[in-house]
């Protein structure tokens, strides 16, 4: 069980668990969703609320319970950390969600407290994975794009919450305005209701953008060999793809070029909130979370993987008296 206790409430962290009474919901992904349930009390922040509500999933927001403070995680916009200021014992917890320490064009800047118990995301648990320096993975983006498009059309893959916007901006300094389709659109005006500056074009088909001319496109990554295909097919012009992910410095993609942007932390900014945080006692969790507590022992630190047997009841008692 995967939960933390405090003011009274057992929440549940960015997922529904029996047992607890509320959930925490630390950012609009969809993977992140599973606690918003009709009849539990979930809570975020205003801006996932609704980023959730322009996905056509609407849910009310509890109230923060009180001895719980909501701390931008850096991920995406209005990604949040759950930070619990003091048990019974005057322990401090903390619960990451997806994070990053570097700053994104698109979302704000993480916050990292002192806490004695951190429960941190484990989407990145390779010792040997590095992500660049994001300035150099920009400068990269952008001058790509302004070269294929004096001879074609270029296409990128990427989610279309979160990552498409901190490309239309990474573009947008590039002097491109890029074409998007209707549910990146509807993802983009609530980033713009929040202040994000973001110039695009809408079409219904993006083989319609750009006047007739060149442009660079952003499609959902699930969407992108068919889009390609459908461009070429009616534009008649040289289509080059892209994507932009963390995992490219995984895996190969099939696309022309693969630029390494990602909007979480790789095991060096884990390593760099750790010694920020100075936890006490460090638990992992997410699909990764054995190995990168694995990694972090090889590190020297004493950590362990959450939501598994004994351990998962030793964080809930010590937690427990949290309320
Ligand atoms: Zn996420």
């Amino acid at each position: 069980m995967m939960a933390v206790h405090v003011g009274g409430h057992s929440i549940g962290l960015d997922r529904d668990e029996a047992g607890t009474d509320l959930n925490f919901v630390s950012h609009a992904h969809t993977d992140h969703l599973s606690g918003i349930r009709r009849g539990k009390g979930a809570f975020a922040s205003e801006i996932t609320r609704e980023l959730v509500a322009a996905r056509g999933r609407r849910f009310e927001n509890a109230a923060v319970p009180c001895g719980a403070v909501l701390l931008s995680a850096g991920h995406m916009l209005g990604s949040r950390q759950l930070y619990i200021d003091s048990d019974a014992n005057g322990r401090s917890v903390v619960y990451t969600g997806d994070y990053q320490m570097q700053r994104s064009y698109a979302a704000e800047e993480i916050e990292v407290r002192r806490a004695d118990v951190l429960i941190i995301d484990s989407t990145y648990p390779y010792q040997s994975v590095t992500f660049d320096d994001r300035s150099e993975v920009i400068s990269a983006i952008q001058c790509y794009s302004a070269q294929k498009a004096e001879r074609g059309i270029v296409l990128f893959g990427a989610y279309s919450m979160g990552k498409a916007q901190e490309l239309i901006r990474i573009l947008n300094e590039a002097g491109i305005a890029p074409v998007v389709d209707e549910a990146i659109a509807r993802i983009n005006r609530v980033y713009e209701s929040h202040n994000v500056r973001l110039d695009y074009e809408v079409a219904d088909r993006l083989a319609q953008g750009g006047g007739g001319g060149n442009f660079v496109g952003i499609v959902n990554a699930s969407r992108l060999k068919e889009t390609k295909l459908e461009v070429e097919r009616e534009a008649r012009r040289r289509v080059f793809t892209a994507v932009a992910t963390g995992f490219a410095k995984l895996f190969t993609f099939d696309t022309d070029v693969q630029f390494a942007l990602s909007d979480h932390a790789d095991f060096k900014q884990a390593v760099e909130y750790i010694s920020i945080c100075e936890p006490k006692e460090i638990y992992t969790v997410g699909s990764q979370a054995g190995r990168f507590a694995r990694s972090l022992q090889s590190a020297g630190y004493t950590a362990s993987q959450l939501s598994k047997g004994a351990m998962t009841e030793q964080i809930v008692s010590s937690t427990a008296s949290l309320g």
